[in-house]
Parts: C-alpha cells; sequence; structure tokens
C-alpha cells in the first residue's frame, strides 16, 4: 500500500485493540514504490505491525514481472530477518514462488485465496510454518476443486473474508467454513478450531 494509506490503517488499527496491521507492496501497486521509506515505515513501527503483506507475484495483473520479483526477493528476506508473518499474493507464478521460498524453513507464510493446484498443496506443506487460506471463492469451486480442499491438512488451514473489489462482511466466513467442512467431511466445528489455532500459532512471535 501507499504509505500515506499506511499510516491511515495504523491509526485505525489504534482504535481496535483485536486488529492486527500488516504493511505490503502489492504485485498490483509497485509503480512508483519508493521502496527505501517502506522499509523504513516498517522497521519504525515494527512493534505494531503483525506481518508484512500483501506481497506477492502475479502473472496477470501488475507491475513488470522482473519488478514484482525483486520486490519480493526483498520483502521476503526482510520478512525472514525480522521473524515476520508474510502475507503473499500468488497468481499463476506458483512455480517462482516455491523456488523463492523453498528451504527458508523458519518462515511463517499465509498464501492468501489459495487458488493453486493440490500439487503446490503437497510442495507448500513440506514448509511447516505456511498456511493455506480459503476465501468466498471457494463458496464458487466446482466439484474438480474438492480435491484442494481435502489436501490442505487441518493443521494448515484459514479462512479470510476477501473478495476481490467487494467489500465482505466477516459473516461470510461462517459460510466458507462451512462449504470446507462439507467438502472434507468433517463437523464445521473442527474446522472452526483449528482455523482459530492456526492463527494463534501464525501470529505468535
Ligand atoms: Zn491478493
Amino acid at each position: 500500500m501507499h504509505l500515506e494509506d499506511f499510516y491511515s490503517a495504523l491509526n485505525v488499527s489504534n482504535e481496535y485493540s483485536g486488529a492486527g496491521l500488516m504493511l505490503g507492496a502489492h504485485p498490483w501497486y509497485l509503480d512508483g514504490l519508493d521502496w527505501l521509506g517502506w522499509k523504513d515505515a516498517l522497521q519504525r513501527n515494527l512493534q505494531r505491525i503483525a506481518g508484512i503483506g500483501e506481497v506477492g507475484l502475479d502473472r496477470l495483473w501488475g507491475a513488470d514481472y522482473s519488478v514484482q520479483l525483486e520486490i519480493f526477493e526483498k520483502a521476503v528476506s526482510l520478512a525472514e530477518e525480522r521473524k515476520l508473518p508474510l502475507n503473499v499474493h500468488c497468481v499463476r507464478a506458483w512455480k517462482d514462488l516455491w523456488e523463492i521460498l523453498r528451504g527458508r524453513k523458519d518462515l511463517r507464510v499465509i498464501l492468501h485465496a489459495y487458488n493453486g493446484s493440490t500439487f503446490y498443496v503437497e510442495r507448500f506443506s513440506l514448509m511447516p510454518g505456511v498456511y493455506f487460506s480459503l476465501g468466498p471463492t471457494v463458496l464458487k469451486w466446482p466439484k474438480e476443486k474438492r480435491r484442494v480442499i481435502q489436501t490442505i491438512g487441518l493443521d494448515r488451514l484459514l479462512v479470510e473474508s476477501d473478495w476481490p473489489y467487494q467489500a465482505q462482511s466477516p459473516r461470510i466466513l461462517g459460510q466458507v467454513v462451512e462449504k470446507i467442512a462439507e467438502w472434507k467431511a468433517v463437523p464445521k466445528e473442527e474446522v472452526a478450531q483449528a482455523v482459530e489455532a492456526n492463527f494463534k500459532d501464525l501470529l505468535r512471535r
């Protein structure tokens, strides 16, 4: 996000004790990004920041792909150095993402709005700190994608209310949990408890 947006978000997050704020450099909005200013804002507000994100790779939209790669690699190193979770946006760039993240075993990662294949669920599950976050898009998923949900372990699952271009009420999370429970054939309470435990795990310092 742009730095002025970051500071207004910081003010909002100060008013809500339960809210955590992440600072991102989204692949759609990298043109004119002042990396040093961004890094400085992060360092000066480290105590108030829950993580770095969204950052990531998007082959469909956004800035020049080589710029995306450069900024993403810098953000990953910073997350590693500062021991902060990363919230990752990835569209059609799973191979590159895997190549960049593999082997960084201490990294905590949210694969936000996961829309990859079962192949990458299996790959990223080899990294102990990676979580797959599913949002309202799963409500529209065709039956063929059932395997993706079944392959994600309950200990790696998160849910989110983010839906492109549409503000969503957090209430939609209940429907997302129900859908996952149905496709995994487990009670929805079990899914909800797992997600809560995973968030705690992810955000611990
Ligand atoms: Zn995103």
